[in-house]
């Protein structure tokens, strides 16, 4: 035998397993090599975690075959997977799943790929007409085709079998390549080269640090400093810092990976790299069909591809020398896994870095609390542009008072009269408007304006939804549907119906008001179908829509010069929500949606109407603030011991028994309590802020300290001996960032 190798099953099993390495396998075996062993009574995939000499146990049984001997996954993403399962209490299984995207994990056969159908060069126009008698199947299909389609469209149009379509790329009149929307606009036209663009003096100051930071270590041991936070206004020209920066790494022979949210990985984003580094560059974007994952991840494997870019997962490319990652918008909350392992992809870059050896970039325009504490401290060094790119002028932030509006008016309004003259005067201009409606949280409900009833789903206790279109109360939890009642079943009084806020009514308000004006809104209701993303930014864009409404989705990112106003309807929204974030994601959220207007030669103007216009969030944000926000806000962290000043842990339990689950966890509780040092603070157990979601009752308990390991290690020690009643289950969420 050749020693043990630690092998992790691909079921959802907790732990990793030590199998015998036969001789005749042992030069085939590395680490994460996909092979076959022996489980129970049948014969499963695995992959080999760990190679050791010895095993505590003697029974072990061999290794079956070796599936494919190349690991597809380097020693630094294992090294990774095990400090994720680590520090963020998940079973060691599901962080090697993650670091392992499905694609490759899974069998060839299992792709279904997205197939993009395009004319060849020798089809003329009579081309059709001479196939038509002879098979007028093939003929239907290029006359469909125009100047592209995907596979399954072309069927549908044409009438035609995916047969008839092969048989003419047989013919090569035309051409199939396996493709998704995401790279669709990339190919359809020819993106051009751009140059480096000649940087602003602090844009210059901020890529110096970055290539001070890439150079190599000292022989004496890691670098102390690897990371730095580059915090620029929006439109500052970070993204041309980075370029820039890649640019450095590239010529050194070193890789690089760049961090987008989901949300921002847009074609236009994409562009800008494309455009730079052509074909080096490699996109894993979840729009992929899986055989151009497959594909992707090759490239970078390879070595073919130098650069990735990508949504939080693509932290774990295999990028060959890595040595530069990228996380842009680092405070941004979709970085955070909401399933075990729990990691949020910003700090498992620093990790990654620590690893790797190599430097990592955070950008925003509004850091985190956590991120930019680390900068303040020196644990990070800091870059700042507090300036936009061709000293464009920052838009103007006026806040509307909807106390003194309501009364002047004796009315609730959705729309201020300021904010109904600002668009007027920008519709007359011809100039676009963003109205913002942060709809997210608790107060997307419908409430009577008489006695304040609020229509809430017993099911999730969570208020309803209000949808227009359908006149409907839908539960965004359970998706539980429900006809509007005419009167409020409290007091009954009719206005009741046309008291919920959402996107929808704030539409059909506009559409009102300005019948002729072009109107589009962007949520996620309207881009659940595919593409429908692309299609309303480019209406957009292309001046079709002159007002575009939308929630968060529209605060990021998105670059529109012809933006001169952006009205923001309610700030209040994400105000009162029963978490101790509520203010920093406020702030965040008015500063990013104020960085969408005026980028182009018209100064902007952001109008934000509030019930509370001298919350700190809000004054902050008019100021542009920064520093005065955090101030206020870290001297409320400290004296509650949230984040920054020490890390959150939060447990949650559930069951479908209420009585159960609350027994249950005060058991859990008081049996760690005995365990923990006197350092971590525990708060709890209490019904979470969503006491009830799809039928399950939720509990939490808070852990706070320092230090995470003096909370993880206690938590795994006690979850392992713990026994939970039957249905009753329990998550972990380290540094958690959401507390419903
Ligand atoms: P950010 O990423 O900070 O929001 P961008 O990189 O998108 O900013 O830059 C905003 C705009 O300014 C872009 O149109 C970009 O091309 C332009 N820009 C950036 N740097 C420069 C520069 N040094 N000179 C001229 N234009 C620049
Ligand atoms: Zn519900």
């Amino acid at each position: 035998m050749a020693g043990i190798a630690k092998i992790v099953v691909d079921l959802a099993l907790n732990r990793e397993f030590d199998y015998l390495v036969p001789e005749s396998l042992g030069g085939e075996l590395a680490l994460g090599s996909k092979v076959m062993v022996p489980f129970g009574r049948s014969q499963r995939v695995g992959y080999v975690v760990g190679l050791a000499d010895k095993s505590a146990r003697s029974d072990l049984k061999p290794v079956t075959s070796v599936v494919s001997k190349t690991p597809l996954i380097t020693d630094t993403t294992l090294e990774l997977a095990r400090w994720m399962s680590d520090y963020y209490c998940a079973p060691i299984e599901h962080a090697v799943r993650t670091v392992l995207p499905g694609a490759v994990r899974r069998k060839k056969s299992g792709f279904k790929e997205m197939l993009y159908v395009t004319p060849s060069d020798s089809v003329t126009p009579d081309t059709a007409d001479s196939l038509r008698k002879r098979s007028p199947k093939q003929a239907a299909v290029l006359e469909s085709l125009g100047d592209g389609m995907f596979m399954a469209e072309l069927v549908k149009a044409s009438g035609a079998s995916a047969q008839a379509v092969r048989a003419l790329e047989k013919k090569d009149l035309l051409h199939i390549a396996s493709r998704s929307s995401i790279r669709d606009p990339l190919a359809r036209h020819t993106i051009l080269k751009t140059q480096p663009l000649n940087l602003m003096p602090e844009q210059k100051v901020a890529l110096e640090a970055i290539k001070a930071m890439l150079l190599p270590s000292t022989p004496a041991g890691p670098k102390d400093n690897h990371v730095i936070l580059l915090h620029g206004v929006t439109g500052s020209g970070k993204t041309e810092v980075y370029l820039q920066a890649i640019e450095h790494v590239l010529a050194a022979g070193g890789g690089s990976i760049v961090l987008v949210p989901e949300i921002s990985l847009t074609p236009q984003a994409v562009e800008r790299f494309v455009g730079r580094f052509g074909e080096t560059v490699a996109v894993l974007h979840s729009n992929l069909s899986e055989g151009e994952r497959h594909d992707e991840w090759h490239r970078i494997l390879d070595g073919k591809a130098r650069i990735a870019i990508g949504a939080r997962s693509a932290v774990f490319a295999p990028v060959k020398d890595l040595r530069l990652i990228v996380v842009d918008e680092e405070h941004d909350g979709s970085y955070k896994q909401d399933e075990s392992p729990r990691y949020n992809a910003r700090d498992v870059a620093v990790m990654r870095g620590v690893m790797a050896g190599c430097s990592v970039v955070l950008g925003s325009a509004t850091p985190s609390a956590e991120s930019y504490a680390n900068a303040k401290s020196g644990k990070y060094s800091l870059a700042s542009l507090p300036h936009r790119a061709d000293h464009r002028q920052m838009p103007s932030i006026r806040v509307v008072d909807m106390r003194i509006e309501t009364e002047r008016e004796g009315r609730v309004n959705v729309f201020s009269r300021d904010l109904i003259d600002a668009m007027r005067d920008r519709l007359n201009k011809g100039e676009q408007t963003i109205l913002f409606l942060n709809r997210r949280g608790f107060s997307t409900s419908v409430v009577c304006p008489k006695c304040g009833h609020v229509a809430m789903c017993n099911q999730c206790s969570v208020s309803y939804t209000y949808h227009r279109q359908t006149e409907e109360l839908r539960c965004h939890i359970c998706g539980g549907v429900r006809r509007v009642p005419t009167h409020c079943p409290e007091c009954g009084d009719p206005a009741f119906k046309f008291a919920g806020i959402g996107t929808q009514r704030v539409e059909s308000i506009v559409k009102q008001i300005f019948p002729e004006a072009g109107v589009q809104r962007m949520d996620s209701d309207v881009t659940s179908r595919k593409d429908a993303h692309w299609e309303i930014l480019g209406d957009f864009r292309s001046g079709k829509t002159d007002i575009l409404i939308g929630t968060q989705m529209i605060a990021k990112g998105l670059d529109f010069p012809n933006v001169t106003l952006i009205g923001v309807i309610y700030a209040d929204l994400s105000l009162h929500v029963p978490d101790f974030r509520a203010g920093e994601r406020t702030f965040q959220l008015l500063t990013q949606v104020s960085g969408r207007a005026g980028r182009g030669d018209v100064p902007g103007e952001v109008l934000v109407q509030t019930y509370t216009p001298f919350h700190v969030a809000v004054q902050c944000a008019q100021r542009a603030d920064f520093e005065g926000f955090y101030e206020q806000e870290y001297e409320f962290r400290k004296e509650l011991c949230y984040p920054p000043f020490s890390h959150l842990v939060c447990l949650t339990v559930k069951g479908t028994i209420e009585e159960k689950v609350r027994y249950a966890i005060e058991v859990f509780s008081k049996n760690l309590q005995a365990r923990l040092p006197d350092t971590v603070m525990l708060s709890g157990p209490a019904p979470a802020p969503l006491a009830k979601a799809k039928g399950f009752y939720r509990y939490q308990l808070m852990l706070r300290s320092r230090s995470v390991r003096s909370i993880v290690g206690p938590v795994r020690a006690e979850l392992d001996s713990f026994k939970w009643p039957p249905k009753v289950s329990c998550s972990v969420d380290v540094d958690a960032i959401s507390l419903m």
